[in-house]
């Protein structure tokens, strides 16, 4: 199956593979795993922070940031389309006992500042208590540059914040910059990133942050059900996803960008070659279009799509120039 529903499709190459066969284990809630604190110590170092905790998903290393951040009754300011908002089940309210304050996030995905100083709460026993910025790079595959990472850290030092970056296509964002991941990292509290995404590990994800974070993120972790005994079988593909891989995500965006310029010549799609700043391609189909049909069409010729307002499409290690072509080529039979 050609596969552009999301890059977590990603499946773990040959090497991938050999290297969990022969990974060194222990028991990581004993802190014995080495290949787990050879992961953790290697990305600490990387993206230049003082520890590091290896999660089973993105959304748990969110959470855990959340909680290791915020005490029960505090909020956090995130926007209105965050992933840590919108899209992990109300994780921080429900288990962390911490209020969202969601702010409608600006076309190109950032926060206004303003708005954000406006949300924030006085010390009164009335409000939640403010604590934390969250905000994500990339977001629905559009990159916030550095200068704006210099604002939301100058932002949350004059307002007494910690900030988190949801960084789960943190190295995308670093692709489309061109730039080191430490030079995005160096302005924020605490990170998280997934492998599992474009970076291809077959499950996993990271958290970054101060040693007090990570030692309250672990106890948290392991109160949560997340604390895994050989874990280092995971980490063993991780590692090779987070030491390999980056430089591999700019394929993904030369085949996105390659993709939207084939979507272009269908008189039923619209779609902004500009707004193509990643690895997703976001196609509007026109109203006449039965989109289920399609989606069902090109399911019985090996190709998966979702069926969205607008589409999603996401190119990744398993999807080459060729598959793209396929794919226009079947559409073109399905749409004409
Ligand atoms: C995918 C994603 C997550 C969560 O990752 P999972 O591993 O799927 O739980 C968090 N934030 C963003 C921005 C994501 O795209």
């Amino acid at each position: 199956m050609i596969d552009f529903r999301s890059d977590t499709v990603t499946r773990p190459c040959q090497q991938m593979r050999q290297a969990m066969a022969n990974a060194e284990v222990g028991d990581d809630v004993y802190g014995d795993d080495p290949s787990v604190n050879a992961l953790e110590s290697w990305a600490a170092q990387r993206h230049g922070f003082a520890a590091a905790l290896f999660c089973s998903s993105g959304t748990q290393a969110n959470l855990l940031a959340l909680m290791a951040h915020c005490q029960r009754g505090d909020e956090y300011l995130c926007g209105q389309q965050a992933h840590n908002y919108k899209f992990e089940g109300g994780g921080a309210a429900v288990l962390g006992s911490i209020q969202p304050q969601p702010i409608a996030n600006e076309e190109d995905g950032s926060l206004c500042f303003d708005k954000l100083a406006a949300a924030i709460k006085p010390d009164d026993a009335h409000f939640a208590r403010t604590t934390l910025l969250s905000i994500e790079n990339t977001i629905n595959g559009k990159v916030l540059p550095l200068s704006y990472m210099t604002k939301a850290r100058d932002f949350t030092r004059q307002h007494q914040l910690q900030l988190h970056l949801d960084g789960a296509r943190i190295y995308n964002a670093a692709t489309a910059l061109k730039v080191d991941i430490s030079d995005i990292c160096q302005y924020v509290d605490s990170m998280s990133i997934c492998l599992s995404k474009g970076l291809g590990a077959p499950v996993g994800s990271l958290l970054l942050g101060s040693s007090a974070v990570i030692k309250s993120a672990r106890r948290w972790r392991k109160v949560l059900g997340g604390g895994m005994r050989q874990a280092g079988i995971l980490a063993a593909a991780a590692n090779i996803a987070l030491q390999q891989n980056p430089n591999k995500l700019q394929q993904d965006h030369d085949n996105a960008k390659y993709l939207a310029t084939q979507l272009q010549q269908f008189a039923d799609i619209s779609l902004d070659l500009n707004q193509v700043e990643t690895n997703m391609v976001f196609a509007h189909f026109a109203d006449s279009v039965d989109l289920p049909l399609v989606v069902n069409k090109l399911n019985e010729n090996g190709i998966l799509i979702s069926a969205g307002k607008p589409v999603r499409l996401v190119t990744h290690l398993d999807i080459n120039k060729a598959d793209i072509d396929h794919f226009i080529a079947q559409l073109r039979h399905i749409l004409t």
